[in-house]
């Protein structure tokens, strides 16, 4: 029989009860007694739908309530010295370390927090030194495997991997220059050790071994400590199932089909070609192959046909107890159930599916894989086959226009007209900004009031007349405030977005939304992706309006604000059916109108912001260039459709530039901003050896922190970069938004900012 399993599930419940809970929990209206009950009636609901819907591997140990591998730091004992000591319950040290604490005289920061592998996950980095002590704080496997057991479900336990575990972490401020995480592996062995037995006395047959650092290039370097790790392991723990996800093993399969695991699991969504490889390396061995052949990460529905061809594929040389139908990953990127829809037309909800019709797709996938004749199971292969082709049918759909005018993009369509050096001069002698000109990333801070009326425009309870007056009046205030703070390149402030990528979703053609489908970013932060069901074009401009309005305002330069290609369709959810490269294009095309009519419009400058770029890089290395490839051009031929005298920005969030950075020169826009103030000067300093001969404007202060910096400050840190860089490129700017801050923070911050701005034009 082939069995069926989830690899991890949705954290947030059904109706966003954990995410309510953890944040009464933290402004102190509930107990933690009442945070861990909303917490149990969650896992008891998720372990319960799973289980009717016939899933046989129920995952336990998998839910968290901020961060899964912050809950295994916790568990290990790897707590940063700083969060001890405050006479804090062990509850709030480990919130602490995942959001910082700033109550009654305690005042640390956060952890750090890293993009898990190429999704928009962020987790909580452990950190590691010689000193790390580790030992067993409470054991969450065996706590959630009980937990579960007393509920009737008998569950497969997950545990993040220990190679994985260090390998994601990073050495503490206290640890000795070179030290590796990796090094502690003989130190942290027995722990897992002790996890792996009591889970095995606790009566788990299997548990899920998760270490997707296993389709990671850097891999390769860690076989000798899988070998070591799983050797000691095996033994003492329930059947491995070793199991990775997001990509494909490569080379990396050569040393894990010799490991001494029960079996292992790949990723067939992500990495279906390497089906054929796998089977062959495991066939000799008793290893179990979990096929991931429902995608974790996308919200379509599986097309059972498919997938069944490959599940056959491997039964044909493994035989159906050697096999087991999954999901390819955790369903923690995709949201909870589509049951709560009720905008999507009942067409739309046809094609898609969230993480609990995707748990009754693997069961249905593994009944059919067993031979399954049960008139049920039949029935639902059948419903799916015509939701398959009525989805196929939609797609046939294309928007002829949108089609013809991607396939006549022309090469001339990515370049400006003229090279950079003309560029600035032509666009000195139409803005005329001073030397060092002054400038923000977009927004301002998103206040409890707008907020407010956008929440009663959408319940209606004030039109859309009375909303726009408002924008309206918010942009007056935001323009004033930069007139009277010394700013020189104004911006309206962005208070109609509700979000940079959802805003534009909104208004281009192809693209659905849910209510209800949250998925997690970090902690306690939700996000709902739009999702791509067509052809995108723009039926009309989207942000002319509110630009005009602001430049309406002053004789100041306005800068227009738009998100990029790139991330607005790496922060949704993509088609399936046609490539990335094309959606993008096709994004670009609607993005490329919108910059041009800006600048008819007598915007003398436009900012296309393009964060996601980076993240959106392939996990191997290998797949940068294809990815690249399309990913650069798109922003350029959204912003090379305007004359020399419009000058276009871009703004990137990260300061991990040094591998790509050709790219971003490529990407030839005027005055690129990025995050710098926390990096010290060292991306300066690549820039530099690559020559990047645009203008720049790196971050003078962190604005992810209420903290003002202070005038001196901001004056050392333009006098550093100037050592760098030359006088002529140098921009000065804020290093990201300011939505997230409050008004006084960041009116004091900007005062210090133009000051600053203004002794480095009489000091150089
Ligand atoms: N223009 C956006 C803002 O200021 C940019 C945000 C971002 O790149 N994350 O909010
Ligand atoms: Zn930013």
């Amino acid at each position: 029989m082939v069995a069926s399993s989830v690899l991890g599930f949705p954290r947030i419940g059904a109706n966003r009860e954990v995410k309510k809970a953890v944040e009464a929990y933290w402004a102190g209206k509930i107990s933690a007694d009442e945070l861990t009950k909303a917490a149990a009636d969650v896992k008891k609901a998720s372990w319960t739908s799973l289980k009717e819907r016939g899933v046989e591997l129920i995952p336990s140990g998998d839910f968290t309530l901020y961060d899964h591998i912050l809950d295994h730091s916790a568990a290990f004992n790897v707590i940063p010295k700083r969060y001890l000591g405050h006479n804090l319950s062990p509850l709030d040290v480990y919130f602490a370390m995942g959001r910082g604490r700033q109550a009654d005289g305690v005042d640390v920061p956060a952890s750090e927090m890293k993009k898990w592998f190429d999704s928009n996950y962020h987790f909580v980095v452990p950190e590691f030194s010689e000193e790390t002590v580790f030992k067993l704080n409470f054991n969450k496997a065996v706590e959630e495997y009980n937990e579960a057991k007393a509920h009737g479900i008998n569950t497969r336990p997950v545990v993040v991997g220990p190679i994985t575990f260090l390998a994601l972490g990073k050495a503490a401020k206290e640890a000795k220059p070179g030290f590796e995480p990796i090094s502690l592996l003989h130190k942290i062995l027995p722990v897992y050790k002790q996890l792996l037995a009591d889970l095995k006395a606790a009566g788990a047959e299997w548990v899920q071994v998760d270490e997707p650092i296993l389709v990671l290039d850097s891999a390769q370097y860690y076989d000798k400590q899988f070998t070591l790790a799983y050797s000691e392991l095996a033994p003492v723990a329930p059947k491995i199932m070793l199991t990775t996800y997001y990509g494909r093993l490569d080379s990396n399969l050569s040393f894990v089909s010799k490991l001494p695991v029960a079996g292992l699991h790949i990723d067939l969504d992500r990495a279906s070609g390497q089906l054929d490889e796998v089977i062959a390396a495991v066939k000799p061995t008793s290893i179990v192959l979990s096929l991931g052949l429902v995608s974790g990460r996308n919200i379509w529905k599986t097309d059972l046909e498919g997938a069944i061809k490959q599940g056959e594929k491997a039964i044909a040389a493994l035989g159906q107890d050697r096999v087991v139908a999954a999901s390819s990953s955790s369903l923690l990127h995709t949201p909870v159930t589509l049951a709560a829809e009720k905008v999507l037309t009942a067409e739309q909800k046809d094609w898609l599916s969230f993480a609990l019709e995707k748990a009754a797709e693997i069961s249905v996938l593994a009944s059919v894989l067993s031979g399954s004749q049960d008139a049920k199971v039949l029935e639902a292969l059948e419903a799916n086959k015509i939701s398959i082709a009525k989805r196929r049918a939609f797609e046939r759909n294309s928007d002829d226009a949108v089609r013809k005018r991607v396939a006549s993009v022309t090469p001339d369509m990515f370049e400006r007209k003229s090279p950079f050096s003309v560029r600035k001069e032509v666009q000195q002698n139409h803005l005329h900004l001073p030397k060092f000109p002054t400038t923000t990333i977009g927004s301002f801070p998103q206040t409890k009031e707008i907020r407010a009326a956008r929440a009663k425009l959408t319940k209606k309870e004030i039109t859309e007349a009375e909303y726009e007056k408002f924008i309206e009046k918010e942009i007056e205030t935001v323009v004033r405030f930069q007139e009277q703070c010394g700013l020189d390149l104004l911006v309206h402030g962005e208070p109609e977005r509700n979000d940079m990528v959802q805003y534009f979703g909104e208004r281009l053609n192809g693209f659905v939304f849910t209510q209800n489908g949250w998925v997690q970013s970090y902690g306690s932060r939700y996000v709902r992706p739009p999702i791509v069901v067509s052809d995108v074009s723009r039926p009309s401009p989207m942000t002319i309006r509110w630009s005009s309005f602001a430049q309406s305002l002053t004789n100041l330069p306005m800068k227009g604000m738009l998100t990029g290609p790139v991330t607005i369709l790496n922060w949704s959810f993509p088609r399936a059916d046609i490539s990335r490269e094309m959606q993008c294009m096709q994004l670009a095309l609607a993005l490329r109108d919108e910059v041009i009519d800006l600048e008819k419009a007598g915007i003398k400058a436009v900012q296309v912001d393009e964060p996601a770029l980076r993240e959106g890089l392939p996990l191997r290395k290998v797949d940068w260039e294809p990815y690249l490839n399309w990913a650069l051009p798109s922003f350029k031929l959204a912003t090379a459709g305007v004359s020399d005298a419009l000058q276009t920005h871009s703004h990137f969030c990260y300061s991990d530039f040094d591998d790509i950075f050709p790219s971003i020169q490529a990407l030839d826009a005027d005055v690129i901003s990025i995050e710098a103030s926390k990096s010290d000067m060292k991306l300066l300093k690549t820039f530099k050896q690559y020559g990047y001969s645009n203008q720049i404007g790196p971050g003078v202060y962190d604005i992810h922190s209420p903290r003002v910096p202070s005038e001196q400050e901001i004056k050392d840190r333009i006098a550093a970069m100037l050592e760098i860089l030359p006088d002529s490129l140098l921009f000065i700017n804020p290093d990201c938004g300011l939505k997230t801050r409050g008004w006084k923070e960041t009116e004091a911050s900007l005062a210090n900012l133009v000051a600053a701005a203004r002794w480095a034009r009489q000091t150089y």
